[in-house]
């Protein structure tokens, strides 16, 4: 690397003790990573080859998507809340045709089929709303095909409305407004679509292109129309996929069940998937030993645009992972096994790089500290060989608060970090709230999501979120023990339980501002 970069080895190896890679010893392979991190350091910027080691990759989509079948649309419903959007899923949910026929019982996995009466299918994704939707954007999984923004009439645009138009229009998904709640007396839904006009949202009714249905969840009024226009949007957007190649899905929640090991609900986008197939999911394989559709029946295969819940994992994959199909156990391991050896590099390369941050940062002060002074000594010594005429100011008094008060670097140290640990239900809601926390306005304290996992609050959650810094576990939907709680209490870490994503934010917001006051 010495003679690539055209430098000493000796220069080399101080560059590395400089930047924490002093401890190496001297038989050490170097990874892409870390050579690339040592590079950097002489302003060489490197490549970094991405073909390394046995992966999955999601095949290229054909030009011609002609030749493949038509798929049912899928469709994720937003607004603000008390809008209607539950009562609409389940509206819709106990209108199929199908729960009542095969008398199944509706099972929760994150997304269910409606039939129509011509006897195309919708595919609702039933999440929770925005938040579940940026979390699956954030991570590369835009799994949804159209968006369906439910305005309660005597509401009007509230902020989530405004928030649900942005994510929409940000990835350029289709949009439907249900005017929800027109049951109610003096309900002015024209108004409603006149207010929706200065968010960019222009109805059919007010001359545009977007569909606008009034509907009443509770009553099931409009409900079938909303239907019908979700399927005749999905017939000009022409969605299609194909269903002979091996299978690529998306993960939308996925659990430990009890009698079951774990379990993951997912929505498939391309080919098919059988009983018996081997998949990947980020660092998670399965071998498909059952599958279960949203009535919780019993299934040998799914098509693109439904979703199953599959029985088999090793581990419990995240969701908005991607699954790809492997071709044997085996191969499926290596991937595995490849992608969590690349996630070590990367968490190291980060905190490598973290830490090059601080010390730069100090370096840069001290410097100019150290400019300072000598600047100050040389107009001392020209005051007293009388070269100026006035004796400088004195340099502002160095003790430690001083210090951080002034100089921009140690302002970064001043900001406290509350390490925060996140368990909840299911792993599509801990994504979300995690990714909701990173909306928190970043203030003098910062949050740091050290860990997530599905199930109850545990001892070792305490210990995490503990040694003595004031952690913080957020429980969502689960329950902590006595045992646990007491731990909590020792360790003084709080344990926060929600059942809402909006109350939780709001709340903890709350909690960052009171631990801010008593600014040291
Ligand atoms: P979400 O927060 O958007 O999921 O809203 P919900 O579905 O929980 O509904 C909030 C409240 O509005 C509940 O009390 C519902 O019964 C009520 N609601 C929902 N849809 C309608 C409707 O069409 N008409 C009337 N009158 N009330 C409704």
């Amino acid at each position: 690397l010495a003679k690539l970069l055209e430098v000493p080895n000796d220069h080399l190896l101080r560059k590395m003790a400089n930047i924490g890679m002093d401890k190496l010893a001297n038989n050490y392979l170097l990874t892409n990573e870390e050579a690339a991190e040592i590079a950097l350091e002489y302003e060489v910027v490197p490549i970094i080859p991405e073909d390394s080691g046995p992966d999955l990759l999601p095949r290229p989509i054909p030009e011609d998507m002609s030749l493949h079948p038509t798929r049912p649309p899928v469709v994720t419903i937003m607004g603000h809340v008390d809008h209607g959007k539950t009562t609409l899923l389940d509206t819709l949910r106990n209108s199929t045709i199908t729960a009542s026929e095969a008398g199944g019982i509706t099972q929760h996995i994150g997304a269910f089929s409606v039939e129509l009466k011509d006897g195309n299918h919708i595919t609702f994704l039933d999440t929770p709303g925005h938040a579940a939707f940026s979390a699956m954007r954030a991570r590369g999984a835009n799994a949804t095909d159209i968006v369906v923004l439910v305005v309660a009439v005597d509401d009007g645009v509230m902020p989530q409305t405004k928030e649900a138009i942005q994510h929409a229009l940000d990835a350029d998904v289709p949009i439907i407004v249900a005017i929800n709640k027109c049951d109610k007396p003096g309900a002015d839904p024209q108004h409603i679509q006149e207010e929706l006009l200065q968010y960019g949202i222009q109805t059919e009714g007010m001359g545009g292109d977007i569909q606008s249905v009034e509907i009443s969840a509770l009553k099931g009024t409009g409900v079938d129309e909303l239907a019908e226009n979700i399927a005749t949007l999905a017939e000009v957007l022409d969605l299609r996929a194909e269903v002979d190649i091996p299978v690529q899905a998306t993960v939308i929640e996925s659990q430990v069940e009890r009698g079951r090991g774990n379990v993951a609900s997912m929505l498939i986008k391309r080919g098919t998937l059988n009983v018996g197939d081997i998949v990947v999911a980020g660092t998670a394989w399965c071998k498909v030993r059952s599958m279960t559709d949203d009535h919780g029946r019993p299934v040998k295969s799914a098509s693109p645009a439904t979703a199953v819940r599959v029985m088999g994992w090793k581990e419990i994959p995240l969701a908005g992972d991607m699954v790809l199909q492997a071709e044997t156990e085996s191969h499926a391991k290596d991937v595995v096994a490849n992608r969590v050896e690349k996630r070590k590099n990367r968490d190291k390369l980060q905190t490598i790089g973290a830490m090059n941050e601080v010390r730069r940062e100090t370096n840069e002060r001290e410097s100019s500290e150290r400019a300072e002074e000598k600047a100050h000594r040389k107009a001392v010594w020209e005051y007293h060989h009388g070269i100026r005429s006035t004796m400088p100011d004195p340099l502002p008094r160095k003790n430690a608060s001083d210090v951080s008060s002034s100089t921009p670097a140690s302002e970064a140290s001043s900001i406290s970090v509350v390490p925060v640990v996140i368990k909840g239900d299911v792993s599509g809601t801990v994504e979300a709230v995690a990714g909701a926390l990173k909306q928190l306005p970043d203030k003098k304290i910062r949050i740091n999501v050290i860990s997530t996992g599905v199930g109850p609050v545990t001892e070792s959650d305490v210990v995490m979120a503990g040694s003595g810094t004031e952690g913080l576990i957020i429980a969502f939907n689960v329950k902590a023990d006595k045992k646990t709680l007491t731990a909590a209490k020792r360790e003084k870490v709080e344990v926060m339980s929600f059942r809402v994503i909006y109350k939780l934010l709001e709340d903890i917001e709350k909690l960052l501002t009171s631990r801010l006051e008593p600014l040291r």
